[in-house]
């Protein structure tokens, strides 16, 4: 075992949050400001594979995984040591200056796993809104044209451009604009709540697409659709199947960048390496961030060649995007999605929660809907399964700090906030999992009552 393993196991030494926690949470309080939310108030001391220990000796089961950042595990050996080994080496040198071999490739790795037809390039920045602004700006520049189309219960980031193709306004845009112009946004294919009924939900969302692009925005304005293969922050949304297809088809017709943010659906997190191979579509840029670095800061953009070069020299770039530290770290994350097969033990996760959230949602007539893909689960909370009116939050505040009680991290999600998504290291062990869901579905039991 590794001198910094923490046995995979739950365990708790005082209540959660202990002392030691609400003491950091009160200086927190005083130096950083309210906006930064905290989903929960415990301060983490280390971390390892799917557990998290706090300062005050608990081990937690991390069903959150630092929002989708996660998916090899905290700090696995291999990614720390070639995190260490490059710090030694190289921390910085700027990839303008001079550049660096992690930085290169790495850009080859991606441009052979990517979806994309043809031939790829990849550049690289530090976070995922980052990645959607440039994603943006090279779609802009390679077609001439300025119009973005992004949909409902759309999470881009944090930006300017982030935020304004970000679709709901509490919490992320309330009081910040005016937002970026030239930002159009269309239903998504959401079955659980389209009007119309799951069965017609495709069909009467393309369509409804398709006549706005032409009518409302004009398809020769449009530069680029952005979609996330399945909705993360919206809420694990999966698209009705056609959807994806539809939208991509038109873009393709119509010279419009079909950009894919994969930025929380990506790295093996839906069962393959990215979430839009489980659709018949190749997109032309695809985004990744969150797992790709392993908890390293780096995003990467990466699109076909001849969009790719369409920005003149010195258009992209920045100070740390594609730093050597984060850039080995990734090669050592998809490394290790390789060498153990994590697309598939993704899937196999994935069918032992989608069991047990199937076991609840027949108790729980409050539980709308279970879905997923992959490892990338959720469940939508409702009211009343009529009227699909939202869980109320006080509810769902229950079921996720239940659970926190009990030793479990997860987080929710979604435009009403009540949806409850599990994002497991896909290295979890079978036992920590049962255990993990065990205390959730306590949690959700005394919830619900
Ligand atoms: C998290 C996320 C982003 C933003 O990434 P940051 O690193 O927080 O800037 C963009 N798109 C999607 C789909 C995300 O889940």
């Amino acid at each position: 075992m590794d001198m910094m393993d923490i046995p995979q196991e739950r365990k708790l030494i005082t209540e959660v949050p202990g002392p030691k926690s609400r003491a950091l949470f009160e200086r927190r309080a005083a130096a950083i400001p309210l906006g930064v939310a905290n989903l929960h108030p415990i301060v983490t001391a280390r971390a390892s594979g799917a557990i998290v220990e706090d300062v005050d000796g608990n081990r937690l089961i991390d069903l959150a995984t630092g929002i989708s950042v996660l998916n090899v595990g905290h700090t696995p050996p291999e990614v720390v040591a070639a995190a260490q080994r490059q710090l030694e080496l190289d921390t910085h040198t700027c990839f303008h200056v001079t550049a660096n071999e992690p930085y290169i490739e790495l850009a080859e790795r991606l441009n052979a796993l990517v979806p994309i037809d043809g031939p790829v390039k990849t550049m690289f920045a530090n976070s995922g809104a980052e990645a959607v602004e440039n994603a943006v700006k090279i779609a802009r520049k390679a077609t001439g044209r300025s119009a973005v189309v992004a949909f409902d219960h759309a999470f881009h980031g944090r930006t300017l451009m982030g935020m304004s193709l970000t679709a709901k306004v509490m919490p992320y845009k309330q009081g910040m604009g005016p937002f970026a112009p030239e930002v159009y946004r269309l239903p998504f294919a959401y079955a659980y709540r389209w009007p119309g009924g799951p069965e017609r939900c495709a069909e009467e969302a393309l369509a409804y697409a398709v006549d706005e692009m032409h009518k409302h925005i004009g398809e020769d304005n449009i530069a680029c659709v952005v979609l996330e293969p399945i909705q993360g922050e919206g809420g694990f949304i999966v698209p009705a199947p056609g959807f994806v297809e539809g939208i991509a088809e038109f873009c393709a017709t119509n010279g419009i960048v079909f950009v894919a943010d994969e930025i929380q659906s990506g790295m093996g997190r839906a069962g393959r390496w990215f979430a839009i191979e489980a659709e018949d579509v190749h997109p032309d840029i695809v985004t990744s961030a969150k797992s790709l670095g392993g908890g390293l800061p780096i995003s990467a953009i990466s699109g076909r060649a001849d969009l790719m070069d369409a920005v003149h020299v010195g258009g992209l770039g920045g100070t740390y995007g594609g730093n050597p530290v984060a850039a080995a770290a990734a090669l050592a994350v998809l490394d290790l999605i390789e060498r153990d097969a994590l697309l598939d033990r993704a899937n196999v996760v994935g069918d032992t929660i989608m069991a047990r959230l199937r076991a609840l949602e027949e108790r729980h007539p409050q539980i709308g809907e279970v879905r997923g893909r992959g490892a990338m689960c959720a469940m939508e909370l409702v009211e009343d399964p009529d009227t699909k009116e939202p869980l109320v939050a006080d509810t769902m505040n229950r079921i996720a700090g239940g659970a926190l009680e009990g030793g479990v991290i997860v987080l929710t999600a979604g435009t009403y906030g009540n949806v409850i998504r599990l994002l497991p290291p896909l290295t979890i062990e079978e036992l920590l999992l049962a255990d993990g869901l065990d205390v959730l579905e306590e949690a959700v039991d005394a919830a619900l009552g």
